[in-house]
Formats: C-alpha cells, sequence, structure tokens
C-alpha cells in the first residue's frame, strides 16, 4: 500500500493497492471517513492508475461529499462552538456574538461562512493560547510560539525547539477536548516521545485523558467536515 495525493482544491489523498485478483482498476471510496482507495491489477504501472484516478476527478469528489456529510457553514445552519452546537444567524452590527444557542454573524450573507471562521480561529487562538500558557507555568518550561493551521493529520504537535502548532478546529470540540490536546502538546516540552513517562506527565498536567482522546477518535474527523466557503 503506498499514499498518493491527487492535488486539486482540495487535494485528495488516495492510497494506492495492488491485488493479484483485479482485472482492472477500481476506485472505491470508504462510507466510513470517505478515503479513497485505489486498487491495481499486478501488471500495472503505478502511474496508469493515477491517470486514470485524475479523470474520475470530479466523480471522486461528489462521491467523496456525499459519503463524508459536508456541511456547508450558512445561515440557518448549526455549527460546534466549545462543543456546543449554535444556530448560524445572520445580524447587523460589526461583530460576530456568540450566544448560548446561536452565533450572529455581521456582513455579507455569502461571505458569512469565511468570516465566521476568522472569529473561530481568533477564539481558537485565544482559548489554546490560555490552555497552553496555564500547562507550561504548571511545567515550569516555556513554549517558543504558537501557531494555528488546519490540519487534517494531526490535532496538535510540539518541536525540539518548543514551537506549539494546534488546529484550530479544536475551538469546535468540547472544552475539555481543547484542554487536553494543549497538555499533551506542552507534556511535549519535557518528553519527546509516546513513552509511558510522558503519559504520566499527561495525566499530572491534565488529569484522566481518557474521555478527550476517545472523544477525538470517535468526533474529531467529522469536525473537518463544516466547510466555511473557502
Ligand atoms: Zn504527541
Amino acid at each position: 500500500m503506498a499514499q498518493h495525493t491527487l492535488s486539486g482544491l482540495p487535494d485528495i489523498p488516495i492510497i494506492l493497492r495492488r491485488s493479484a485478483r483485479a482485472k482492472r482498476i477500481s476506485l472505491r471510496v470508504s462510507g466510513l471517513d470517505g478515503r479513497v482507495t485505489l486498487t491495481l491489477p499486478l501488471g500495472l504501472a503505478e502511474q496508469d492508475g493515477l491517470d486514470f484516478a485524475m479523470q474520475k476527478l470530479d466523480w471522486l469528489r461528489h462521491q467523496i461529499e456525499q459519503k463524508i456529510d459536508i456541511q456547508p457553514v450558512k445561515a440557518g445552519a448549526s455549527v460546534p462552538v466549545e462543543g456546543r452546537l449554535r444556530w448560524v444567524q445572520p445580524a447587523a452590527g460589526r461583530k460576530v456574538v456568540l450566544c448560548e444557542d446561536q452565533i450572529q454573524v455581521p456582513g455579507s450573507v455569502d461571505q458569512l461562512g469565511v468570516k465566521l471562521r476568522g472569529y473561530l480561529r481568533a477564539l481558537a487562538r485565544d482559548r489554546l493560547a490560555a490552555a497552553s500558557d496555564g500547562y507550561a507555568a504548571q511545567l515550569g518550561r516555556d513554549y517558543h510560539r504558537l501557531t494555528l493551521r488546519d490540519t487534517r493529520s494531526r490535532w496538535g504537535s510540539c518541536s525540539s525547539q518548543g514551537a506549539l502548532m494546534y488546529s484550530w478546529r479544536l475551538i469546535m470540540a468540547p472544552p475539555d477536548v481543547l484542554q487536553y490536546v494543549a497538555a499533551h502538546e506542552i507534556a511535549h516540552l519535557s518528553e519527546m516521545n509516546h513513552a509511558p513517562a510522558f503519559w504520566a506527565l499527561v495525566g499530572d498536567l491534565y488529569g484522566d485523558y481518557a474521555p478527550a482522546r476517545s472523544w477525538l477518535k470517535e468526533n474529531g474527523a467529522g469536525l473537518h467536515n463544516f466547510r466555511f466557503g473557502d
């Protein structure tokens, strides 16, 4: 098995599989997570398979969208913020206002998703910086800087220079989950591995992290289904 990427907007990761039984090229989209598998008969060149997949790009996109339940963020949609679903409402004024059951977004309706994403990123930075500062103080270490990204592959990372990276989409998860990811990355300032000593440290900083980990495992991928119109 090999991992490839069909470039486009957005890129589609694709898993290449060889099969002795396959008589022809086939493409399959997983109903679980939208993952694409390309199966090739043994004798066929890899490039021929990838060319085939490229020709089917529009079909693939359509399949993925159908299977992974893409949720466009627009007026009237619901988006989780800090673990609670909020109804997205167009509004007057200049500031985004977060209420208990709704989130009011001013400005033109077709820019609503982009505007809301800007707000959520800022909120994510705020919460992740506060959580990181708290755990860093608890640990007695400093981190170097904090950046936000929109990565599918990981929720956070910590470099050996102490640079933290987080997915801004964590702001959609329950606050405990965001806290756990911050504690996890801060613990890497002391332990650059996932050995038992690392997990013991996460436990000291955060407490029982099992529920937060399983929340991410079960629900994390779903946070990527919200499309903010970019
Ligand atoms: Zn880690």
